[in-house]
């Protein structure tokens, strides 16, 4: 394929006769287009994904197309998410190695990205949740990449210049961050077109939280934060269905929504996926109980708060190279305890912020669009309908209260009483 074609959405029937001589994908998985077998995987909501696997090897190819694919071209979308996808992966690479799967080609014309293959075991990580399996590493991983790529990515670390390139770069990723604007702070919260809820179940709650002034107060100051906090690159959508893993490995995807926002964003959007898991795991319980799996769930926020912090922190002492909080104030004059202090401040208000990310994306993924399988999967209604609730009043309190909130371990027993009332 060359630049010079137009964009032209691949096909599993074409993908062999068009990206036959790239080099790149042929030198990871054998020139023989003629034993080449594509498929393609058709999770996705936005774009297309095909796993193409030749004599020697297998590869990823994801194109962006014209328009959202889930819902076709009435709802259009810029090809140029495939750009900003591959530039959020590339630094995601260089910030925290070896967490995103290695990148072997990019056409910006064709919107396409050739990527490592996951092979299973690799499973998407809310798949693993829902089946009730318990992932030894996530927490590690996840924290650790969460604190790298932020603290990296920001006025911490970069100098100056490089940032703000990078800034003005992602500035231009208007349409995605649209959609988390609209559909994560503002949607859920009136009765806007493409909502929906588990009905008539929920419409009692739903209509008080639509109600409810210092809930939309706060979704409307976290927008604001989100918006105007342009501090690091996030990954833009780090829920369990961005992340592919195995019982060792941990491998973070799909990073189109990359924007530079608030650190708090992804962290929160991240743990508010595990309490919507533990709250889920109530109507998956036909095949067995699922007490040690709920509790596993509440150990693993904690435990990828506590590597974030201590990564983060770790950081901070060792790599803090950027404008802010600079060396030259502290640690230069012998005032280890001024950075330290600083730190403390940091952090205190990333955890503040999170809280409300976090209580914010439960809302989104139960009265919203996109809804996720943790819930959706559960076929009684009723039963899914109870799950739903107690996660929403489980959203609103940390949404609203999240400065009089001190610790994780708070957040988990609030979650835990919760889970324990007898339903909606
Ligand atoms: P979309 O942006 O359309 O949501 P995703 O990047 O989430 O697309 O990919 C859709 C699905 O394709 C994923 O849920 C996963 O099952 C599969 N997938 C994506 N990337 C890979 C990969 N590198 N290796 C294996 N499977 C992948
Ligand atoms: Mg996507």
């Amino acid at each position: 394929m060359t630049e010079e074609l137009p964009f032209e959405a691949l096909s599993v029937e074409t993908l062999a006769a068009r990206l036959g001589g790239n080099d790149a994908l042929c030198a990871k998985i054998g020139r023989d287009t003629g034993a080449w077998k594509v498929r393609e995987v058709g999770d996705g909501n936005l774009n297309l994904v095909f796993i193409v696997e030749g004599d020697s090897g297998a590869a990823v190819v994801k194109q962006a197309l014209p328009y959202v694919r889930l819902v076709g071209d009435s709802w259009p979308l810029p090809l140029k998410r495939s750009f900003f996808e591959y530039h959020a992966l590339t630094r995601q690479e260089a910030r925290a190695p070896g967490s995103v799967p290695a990148i072997h080609y990019f056409d910006e014309r064709q919107a396409l990205i050739i990527m490592e293959y996951l092979a299973p075991p690799h499973i998407i990580l809310r798949r693993a949740l829902i089946d009730g399996r318990q992932l030894p590493n996530i927490a590690r991983d996840i924290g650790l990449f969460m604190a790298r790529t932020l603290f990296r990515g920001s006025d911490l670390h970069m100098a100056a210049k490089d940032r703000k390139a990078d800034l003005a770069l992602f500035a231009d990723n208007v349409e995605l961050c649209d959609i988390t604007e609209s559909l994560v702070f503002s949607d859920p919260y009136f009765d806007a077109k493409m909502n929906r809820h588990t009905s008539p179940q929920l419409d009692g709650l739903v209509a008080e939280l639509r109600a409810d002034r210092d809930l939309k107060v706060e979704a409307q100051r976290l927008k604001h934060m989100f918006a105007a906090n342009a501090e690091t690159l996030l990954h833009g959508d780090l829920h369990s269905g961005s992340i592919m893993v195995t019982d060792t490995e941990t491998r973070m995807i799909d990073p189109e929504f990359a924007f530079y926002g608030p650190m708090a964003f992804d962290v929160g959007m991240l743990l508010a996926n595990f309490w919507m898991s533990f709250f889920s795991q109530r109507g998956h319980e036909q095949k067995g109980k699922r007490d040690a799996m709920r509790a596993y769930l509440l150990g693993v926020t904690v435990e990828t708060w506590s590597v974030f912090r201590a990564e983060f922190s770790h950081l901070w002492r060792t790599e803090r190279t950027g404008m802010l909080y600079q060396k030259s104030l502290f640690e230069d004059q012998g005032d280890k305890l001024g950075a330290e202090q600083a730190l403390d401040h940091v952090l205190h208000q990333m955890w503040t912020d999170l809280l409300g990310f976090a209580g914010i994306e439960v809302h989104r993924r139960i009265l919203g669009l996109a809804h996720n399988a943790d819930f959706e999967t559960i076929a009684d209604e009723d039963l899914r309908a109870s799950c739903e609730a107690k996660a929403l009043k489980f959203g609103r309190h940390l949404a609203v209260n999240r400065r009089q909130i001190h610790s994780i371990d708070e957040v988990n027993q609030l979650a835990a009483l919760i889970e324990q009332e007898s339903s909606i």
